[in-house]
C-alpha cells in the first residue's frame, strides 16, 4: 500500500509471484473478512484489489476496510498487531497469509503534501472519498460480490477514465505522489485522463520533490516492472515529472530503448534504457545522481552502470575488439542486457553481434572456460602474488581464448617466458 507517508510506511514492490491468480491471497482476505462481519461489523474488500478484479486481472494485494476499529479488529483476531497506527491498519495472520485491515478514515489537513496531520474514524462513505481516484475508490462485499461505489468509480473504469475523487486540484497537491501513482495506472490500465485531472497533475508536477526518495523510487519500481512503462515514461515527460524526480531539467525525446527492451527487463535495465533514450549516448556521464533520486539498491544500480559500460564498449567499437576482448565481454553478466537496450535503435547491429558471439560460444572451452594457468602454478614457479603475477595470469588467459594457448603444460612454459626480471 502506497499510503501517505508513516514511519511505518513499507517501502519495494509488492508484485505478485505466487499464483497467477492470487487464490491464497483472495481466501485469505475472504476469510478474515467474513469473519469481521461474523462479528456484526462491515468488512468490504477495498481500493486497487476491486478496481483489478473489474478489468480482470489478479489483484497484486487485497486490503480490507472496516467500521471495526483496530481495538475490535485485535479481539476479533488473536496476534493481529498494528502498522502505521495512526492510520489505523492492523495486519492479521490467516494461516500463512498477512491480510491488512484497515478502519474506515478520513484523513486530516496534510503536511507539506505528503502526510495528513491527524485521522479519525468515519464511514465507509467518507473513507472512499479520502482515497485519490474514482477507479480507486470502490468497495466489494467479501462473500456476495456486490460492489459498494460512492465515487462513480465503476463509470469511470467503464469508460477508462482517471479522475480524481473531489477537488482534483486540491488532491493532487495535498499527497504529491499521486501524480506518479496517476502515470502508473494510465500506463498499466491503458486509460484515458480527465482533462481537470491532468491539469492538476501538471500544477503538483514540480512540488514532487518534496516526496520521500522511497515513495517515489517504489512507484518507479512498480510501473517500470509492467511491460507499459514506456507509456509511464512518456507521461512522466509529458506531465514534466521527470525534472523533479530525477533532478534534472525536463525532456520529451524519443523512447525508443525503454520501448522495446523485453517485458521482463529488470529494473536496472530499465534505468539504463531510459538514460540512454534521455542522453542519446552511453559514453556521457554515469546516472550517479539517479542512484539516491530514484533510491536504487546497491545491486539495481551496479547493473544499471554495468549495462551502460558494455554498451559503451560496443558502441565504441566491437568489430575492433580482439576475440580474447570479446569473448570477455560476452560472458559478462549483464551482456544480454545490455543487448536488449542496444536493440531499440540498432536491431540489426545487435543480430550481427549475437550471431558472432553464437559463433564464439562453440569455440573449445565456450566464452568463459576455466583458465589452463592459475596462481597455484605461478607460485609453483616460484613467484609470489602481486600486479605482476596477475598481469601474467591475464595475459596468458588472452592467449587461451584467442586458441593459442590449449594445455596447462603450454600455459606455464608461456608463463615462464613471459617472466623476465
Ligand atoms: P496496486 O495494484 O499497485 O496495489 P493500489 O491502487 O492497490 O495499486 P495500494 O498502494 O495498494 O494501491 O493502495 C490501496 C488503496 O489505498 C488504493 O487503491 C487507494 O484507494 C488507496 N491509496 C493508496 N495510496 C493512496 C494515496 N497516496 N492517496 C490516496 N489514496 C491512496
Ligand atoms: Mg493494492
Amino acid at each position: 500500500m502506497s499510503e501517505p507517508e508513516s514511519p511505518s510506511t513499507r517501502g519495494g514492490s509488492r508484485e505478485s509471484v505466487e499464483h497467477p491468480r492470487n487464490f491464497g491471497a483472495r481466501a485469505a482476505a475472504v476469510a478474515v473478512a467474513s469473519a469481521i462481519i461474523d462479528q456484526g461489523f462491515i468488512a468490504y474488500f477495498a481500493g486497487g484489489c476491486v478496481r483489478d478484479e473489474i478489468l480482470g486481472l489478479a489483484p497484486t494485494d487485497f486490503d480490507i476496510a472496516t467500521d471495526a476499529t483496530p481495538d475490535e479488529i485485535a479481539k476479533i483476531f488473536r496476534g493481529a498487531r498494528g502498522v502505521g497506527e495512526s492510520f489505523g491498519v492492523m495486519l492479521v495472520r490467516w494461516k500463512d497469509r498477512v491480510v491488512e485491515v484497515a478502519t474506515f478514515r478520513a484523513d486530516g489537513v496534510y503536511h507539506d503534501g505528503r502526510r495528513p496531520s491527524d485521522i479519525r474514524f468515519t464511514t465507509a462513505e467518507e473513507d472512499a472519498h479520502r482515497r485519490d481516484f474514482t477507479i480507486n475508490g470502490l468497495f466489494r462485499h467479501p462473500t456476495t460480490g456486490e460492489i459498494v461505489d460512492f465515487v462513480k468509480g465503476q463509470e469511470d473504469l467503464a469508460k477508462r477514465v482517471l479522475r480524481a475523487i473531489g477537488d482534483p486540484v486540491a488532491r493532487l497537491r495535498e499527497d504529491r505522489l499521486r501524480t506518479l501513482r496517476a502515470v502508473r495506472f494510465v500506463a498499466r490500465f491503458e486509460l484515458t485522463v480527465d482533462p481537470e485531472t491532468e491539469h492538476a497533475i501538471c500544477d503538483a508536477a514540480r512540488d514532487l520533490v518534496g516526496v520521500s526518495r522511497e515513495r517515489i523510487g517504489g512507484e518507479f519500481r512498480r510501473m517500470f516492472s509492467h511491460r507499459t512503462r514506456a507509456r509511464a515514461v512518456q507521461l512522466i515527460e509529458k506531465w514534466g515529472l521527470d525534472a523533479p524526480a530525477l533532478g534534472e531539467s525536463n525532456s520529451t525525446g524519443p523512447c525508443e530503448r525503454v520501448e522495446r527492451i523485453p517485458d521482463e527487463a529488470s529494473f536496472g535495465t530499465v534505468l539504463a534504457a531510459w538514460w540512454l533514450d534521455r542522453r542519446g549516448r552511453a559514453d556521457s556521464v554515469k546516472p550517479g545522481e539517479w542512484r539516491s533520486t530514484l533510491n536504487t539498491s546497491g545491486s539495481e544500480w551496479k547493473q544499471c552502470g554495468e549495462i551502460l559500460d558494455i554498451i559503451a564498449t560496443l558502441e565504441g567499437s566491437w568489430e575492433g575488439l580482439s576475440t580474447a576482448q570479446k569473448k570477455r565481454l560476452a560472458a559478462r553478466m549483464d551482456f544480454n542486457s545490455a543487448l536488449s537496450v542496444l536493440f531499440g535503435i540498432d536491431a540489426r547491429r545487435v543480430h550481427e553481434i549475437r550471431l558472432e558471439v553464437d559463433g564464439l560460444a562453440l569455440e573449445p572451452g565456450g566464452l568463459a572456460p576455466m583458465p589452463f594457468l592459475t596462481g597455484v602454478d605461478l607460485i609453483a614457479l616460484g613467484h609470489a602474488p602481486g600486479p605482476k603475477f596477475k598481469a601474467i595470469l591475464e595475459q596468458i588467459y588472452d592467449r587461451q581464448l584467442e586458441g593459442h594457448v590449449t594445455s596447462n603444460e603450454q600455459a606455464v612454459v608461456e608463463a615462464r617466458t613471459l617472466w623476465t626480471p
